[in-house]
């Protein structure tokens, strides 16, 4: 059995950090907010039922809301996402556990971070952690693209450019992840996957079996599944 120096591949948004605590529900805010102009009637807002289900209809769809209001409405993705990741104090809306610089550091093989969030928002919350350095590259949501067009997660195109671009094998790359439609592609792509638990509901996490090498509640628990992860024959 061979063991080769693998990639991995983490999310940041409730992977690395509890997204769900304050930043989330403050994202929702923003995104109504500009959902609600932009699908008013140009004096009256759109009412939030209308606006709740069509970002929950674009999420589901594909992958991210921002894509759905680019395709269907001509929104500019660089507005949307600045209005939508505006906060009056980002650090002090951030919860992680600790020792995560230490647990990257202890990790084998090179870490990528690959976020469907833009990059100002993710290199802070990085900073925040201490944990840029361990990460030798940053994949926010403005640089997944494929011929020049948006292609975030869960994008197969994207991962594959990926993988050409670091000529590594999809078998040597794993994707640590909460949201169970970017490990299905991941799979399908031929990547190892890992589903981190512990920051989203459990409802979310519903057949994700067939496309989940390892679940974990926490990052923490990655080592200890070491050999199932790196370590598979090819
Ligand atoms: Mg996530």
């Amino acid at each position: 059995m061979t063991s080769r120096s693998p990639i991995w591949l983490f999310d940041l948004d409730n992977t690395l950090h509890d997204a769900s605590h304050a930043i989330f529900p403050a994202i929702r805010v923003n995104m109504n907010r500009y959902m609600a102009h932009l699908l008013g009637d140009g004096t009256t807002p759109a009412d939030a039922a209308t606006v709740n289900a069509i970002r929950l209809q674009y999420w589901q769809r594909y992958g991210a809301t921002l894509m759905g209001l680019v395709k269907h409405h001509g929104v500019r993705s660089d507005e949307f996402l600045h209005e939508a990741h505006l906060f009056d104090d980002l650090p002090s809306m951030i919860r992680a556990e600790r020792g995560l610089a230490r647990l990257l550091a202890r990790l084998p093989g090179r870490k990528i971070l690959l976020t469907n969030a833009p990059r100002a928002y993710s290199h802070q919350v990085l900073r925040h952690l201490g944990l840029h350095r361990h990460f030798f590259q940053h994949i926010p949501i403005e640089a997944m693209r494929v011929h020049g067009k948006l292609q975030p997660k869960p994008s197969a195109q994207f991962l594959r450019k990926l993988l050409g671009t670091h000529g590594v094998a999809a078998r040597d790359c794993i994707l640590v992840e909460d949201t169970v439609a970017n490990l299905r592609v991941a799979k399908q792509v031929g990547m190892r996957t890992a589903l981190v638990t512990r920051y989203t509901q459990p409802g979310l996490h519903k057949n994700s079996a067939a496309c989940v090498d390892v679940k974990v509640k926490s990052v923490f628990h990655l080592a200890r599944h070491a050999c199932r992860l790196y370590r598979l024959p090819p």
